[in-house]
């Protein structure tokens, strides 16, 4: 099901695909927030931009977010002291305070009307044992010069332990945000392109070649804000991040909501916003995290939330149910910067790690200010050629062993499933002639077979019952149950079987 924000009462942007070979300054490989946004400062600079994507206008992550705006990004203060001291860790909250008055300055110069409003943003506990976690936060945040809060009371419909307050934060809806930097970039000479997918990006003689499905684009300058990067080398991201899923549902509660946003301490994570929704304001429940690529049923996702929602809420209605996911980088501290240090002019932003709102400012500002040749001073917080995360032994052993046992191991493992034992509606991984086939039958008992073999870096993928698709467990890659490709970093299709059964 759509997301609200993309829901059918708001007008959606429709581009052209890109049908001819083009040049211009800056060649912006993705039309999520962080490119929209590098695009709107770009193009107002007066740089000649182009923004590709190979779906339509923020359809993916960014089209399925909560959008909550804050620069409280969980209990985040009292690790990032801990582990990097204390100006890393205010420049880190005040780059993220920045872009709230960023995105509020746009909002204004634009006139957008987006529902912008400002919100006390909480991160609570129902537990007694976490409260100290909590006070702690409150110190490191009023050491480095935030003014926060601990509170025992919200408007939350069930009582809490305590909670780290932020005040003025915001909340808004991306969409209606994204649609009105379009028009923007639009008239300030830019040009997007939908449905046109980027396949590679060649350097030759201090000028890109981006080759895309509807022609090749010459710039000097290159923006991956494809989300996960699709260039493995010589970056190796996929080495750096792994993808979460978290579901979210829309609630009609039929009664009076709450001020504020809000999100657990700890697992299991739940999160709390309203948004309107027909001129009514309605719950956005979030929760259910898990990585991408973890098999997951209906129960564990969406019913999970619903019934959390009955027991606030007996009489509500829900309206809407989505999904997405986010890179989540080992160090916790998104990519922004150069994508390698060998090579100049290519740039890219990425592992928000779910707070995306703010860091796609952030790193739109730094990146922006690196082309126009101007200081930023929180670049080096965010510096993605950092090797810290590397120096995090542990978190890689994890990422590498899991990837080699998707590749390899269960690749050759036989499967436990038969076809048989497949139910209607549902999918999994069965052998035929030693061969690893992914089935889902449809609810009438059609049958669709893939090669369940992800297109990007060949781990084997997993079948998604919430959602009825095929996910990766390694990089997080999602395709449908007829194998086309939805999510990143793969772009190309899976191979489909026709087998008759
Ligand atoms: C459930 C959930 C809730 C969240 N809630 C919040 C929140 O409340 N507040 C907050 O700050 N953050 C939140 N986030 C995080 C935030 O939504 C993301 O960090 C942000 O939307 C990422 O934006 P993006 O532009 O990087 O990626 P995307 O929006 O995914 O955009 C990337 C674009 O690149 C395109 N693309 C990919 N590959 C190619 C290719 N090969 N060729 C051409 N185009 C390509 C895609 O089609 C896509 O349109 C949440 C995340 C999740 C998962």
């Amino acid at each position: 099901m759509n997301s609200l924000w993309l829901s059918e009462n708001i007008n959606l942007k429709h581009f052209e695909t890109l049908n001819d070979n083009i040049s211009c300054d800056v060649c912006i490989i993705g039309a999520g927030i962080f490119g929209i946004t590098c695009a709107y400062y770009l193009s107002k600079a007066g740089l000649k931009v182009i923004v590709i994507d190979k779906s339509g206008i923020s359809r993916k992550t960014t089209g399925h977010t909560t959008a909550k705006i804050t620069s409280q990004h969980g209990l985040f203060y009292t690790y990032l002291i801990e582990t990097y001291g204390e100006q890393y860790a205010k420049d880190y909250l005040f780059a993220n305070q920045e872009a709230i008055d960023n995105i509020k300055n746009i909002i204004d110069v634009e006139g957008i009307k987006c529902d912008f409003e400002y919100q006390s943003n909480f991160v609570y506990t129902t537990n007694k044992s976490e409260v100290s976690k909590i006070k702690k936060e409150v110190d490191c945040v009023n050491a480095i010069g935030f003014p926060a809060n601990f509170v025992t009371k919200t408007g939350l419909p069930f009582n809490i332990e305590g909670a780290i307050q932020f005040k003025n934060q915001a909340q808004f809806n991306p969409i209606k945000y994204i649609n009105s930097l379009c028009d923007s970039i639009i008239a300030n000479n830019g040009n997007i392109y939908t449905n046109t997918t980027v396949y590679d990006v060649k350097n030759e003689n201090n000028s890109f070649s981006t080759l895309t499905t509807g022609g090749t684009i010459q710039s000097k300058y290159v923006i991956l804000a494809s989300h996960y990067p699709f260039i493995n080398f010589p970056g190796m991201y996929f080495i750096k991040m792994y993808q979460s899923s978290s579901y979210i549902i829309g609630v009609d509660t039929k009664k009076t909501l709450f001020n504020g946003m809000y999100i657990t301490a700890s697992s299991p994570t739940y999160s709390f916003r309203t948004a309107y929704y027909n001129g009514k304001k309605i719950l956005l429940l979030g929760g259910s995290d898990h990585k991408t690529g973890t098999p997951i049923t209906y129960e564990e996702s969406y019913y999970n939330l619903e019934y959390y929602a009955k027991q606030l809420y007996p009489n509500c209605e829900i309206l809407f149910r989505w999904d997405t996911r986010d890179c989540i980088t080992l160090d916790k501290i998104p990519y922004i910067g150069l994508f390698s240090k060998t090579i100049d002019n290519l740039y890219l932003g990425t592992g928000f790690n779910k707070w995306g709102m703010t860091s796609s400012n952030v790193a739109a500002n730094i990146i922006c200010d690196d082309i126009l040749q101007k200081k930023n001073k929180y670049a080096y917080v965010f510096d993605s050629t950092r090797v810290n995360p590397i120096k995090n032994r542990t978190e890689v052993k994890n990422m590498l062993t899991e990837s080699i046992n998707s590749i390899a191991i269960k690749k050759f493992k036989d499967s436990n499933i038969s076809f048989d034992n497949i139910p209607n509606n549902s999918g999994g991984i069965i052998d035929i002639n030693n061969q690893k086939v992914g089935i889902y039958k449809d609810t009438s008992g059609n049958i669709f077979a893939v090669k369940p073999v992800c297109t990007h870096l060949g781990c084997l993928l997993s079948w998604n019952d919430a959602d009825k698709t095929w996910d990766c467990p390694c990089h997080g890659s999602r395709f449908d149950y007829m194998g086309k490709n939805l999510y990143d970093p793969a772009f190309k299709d899976l191979e489909i079987f026709n087998i008759n059964f």
